[in-house]
């Protein structure tokens, strides 16, 4: 197929999953470890911005990203061009046998791109999880304390540590333990589902005051906290909370860690989800968004934590791998150039009136939130906040159906999620959006 014959809007020519994705997922059963799921086996042939080619010829809308990966688009020209290149040149030296100078550009920019002036260092990793426990790896040497607190909802990845640091068992935990210790969870700000009238400061008092009683400020070696929740449900914690959780983690001396793998890389409509409430993070962990498709993760912050670590103590084979980079660099350049902090703020203002106009008329929506390209709706039973994750999944599977790819998320698997990537055109977002609202008229009812 010539790229001219490539639809560039949703088109469907048979039912979803088609035939030849069904005939791909009969295969895939007996072949791939059945742990491994997927949201919608739609076997995908070509994708770009904002659009996914599947085998059957259908043309799916992604309001996915891949989870908040592809925010330059998918097979980005630029990402693809510099892939290409550096494919041909080397596909790897391992940098801790000899390195190479796009490693040390990418921390350059982490440097030059994350909160806060002070002297910054980089490591590079290959997944987010990777990067997590690196990040606690190096707060607990620096430290000389082993205590991690982390938070109700948190996602943090599948490893042994970060499974221990995800809050959730099904189905990320369940009968996968036992976990590793000296973690601690404490509360949240869920707006939402929290007291009235407990505004973000009085959130954190509730969680610094079990920190201070449970743990001990001097047994702490982290704080680790996504300053907005992904997989726990898109929670946006009151104002104020994030800023004196850094405040107290400041005063007491003790690290905080924002783990920014979802919401990093102009996903929330600013380089860093830290800086709508000005907070300056001491580490910084990112992934998903950073390399445009291309494995890549990385832990950034305070020189006088990282270079605490002798010589050795942090690497890996692949991590930073040179293609991985190159993709990194042109993602970067793209973000720059494009101003997609900037995008991602366009889509929350093309969303959020559509999203809050659903929610005017279907009393199933019980609160609409997010920052940015990254937008939530959680769903419950009318007048209560009881969740309803039975109705979340029927919304997504209709969604699904009609060739739009939604995700759903939150302890209570009742929140749907949008993630479109940033450089989605206008045009697919409003039929995304247009093809969510006829699906709440025919699965929650006409109103
Ligand atoms: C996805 C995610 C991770 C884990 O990243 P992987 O690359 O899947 O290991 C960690 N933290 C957050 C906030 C995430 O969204």
């Amino acid at each position: 197929m010539s790229s001219s014959a490539i639809p560039t809007a949703r088109k469907l020519v048979t039912d979803i999953p088609g035939p030849r994705s069904l005939a791909a997922q009969r295969r895939r059963l007996d072949a791939v470890a059945g742990g491994v799921g997927s949201v919608l086996p739609v076997f995908v042939r070509e994708a770009g911005a904002g659009l996914l080619h599947d085998v059957d010829g259908n043309c799916l809308i992604d309001l996915g990203s891949g989870i908040a990966v592809t925010s330059v688009g998918n097979a980005a020209p630029e990402v693809a061009a510099a892939v290409r290149e550096q494919v041909t040149r080397f596909t790897h030296t391992c940098f801790m046998v000899t390195p190479y100078e796009s490693y040390v550009e990418v921390c350059e920019e982490l440097a030059d791109l994350t909160p806060g002036t002070h002297a910054k260092r980089s490591a590079l990793f290959n997944s987010g999880a990777e990067a997590v426990e690196n990040a606690v790896k190096i707060t607990r040497h620096a430290t000389g304390r082993q205590a991690v607190v982390v938070f109700d909802h948190a996602y943090h990845g599948r490893t042994n540590l970060t499974m221990a640091l995800t809050a959730k068992n099904m189905p990320y935990k369940h009968r996968f333990g036992p976990f590793a210790p000296e973690v601690y969870r404490v509360p949240l700000s869920y707006p939402m589902r929290d007291p009235a009238g407990l505004t973000g400061e009085l959130a954190a008092a509730r969680a610094i005051d079990q920190i201070d009683k449970q743990i001990g400020a001097d047994n702490v070696a982290a704080v680790l906290i996504e300053p907005i929740q992904g997989e726990g449900g898109f929670i946006v914690p009151a104002p104020g909370f994030l800023p004196e959780l850094a405040r107290w983690c400041t005063e007491r001396r003790v690290p905080l860690i924002a783990d920014e793998v979802q919401t990093g890389f102009c996903r929330t409509g600013a380089w860093f989800a830290c800086e709508h409430e000005k907070v300056v993070p001491d580490l910084i962990v990112t992934a998903k968004g950073i390399a445009g498709g291309l494995p890549l993760a990385a832990v950034t912050g305070r020189a006088e934590l990282i270079d605490a670590v002798h010589v050795g103590g942090l690497g890996g084979t692949y991590g930073g791998n040179p293609v991985a980079c190159a993709a990194a660099q042109a993602t970067i350049r793209v973000m720059r150039d494009r101003d997609l902090a900037s995008a991602a703020r366009r889509i929350e203002g093309h969303c959020l009136p559509r999203l809050r106009e659903l929610a005017s008329r279907f009393p199933v929506i019980g609160d609409v939130r997010g920052r940015g390209a990254m937008l939530a709706l959680e769903l419950v039973r009318p007048g209560t906040v009881e969740p309803d994750p039975e109705l979340t999944g029927a919304v997504a599977r209709a969604c699904h159906a009609r060739g739009v790819v939604v995700l759903t998320a939150g302890t209570y698997g009742n929140v749907l999620r949008l993630l479109p990537p940033l450089v989605i055109p206008e045009g697919v977002l409003t039929e995304g959006l247009d093809v969510l609202a006829e699906v709440f008229t025919e699965v929650a009812g006409p109103r």
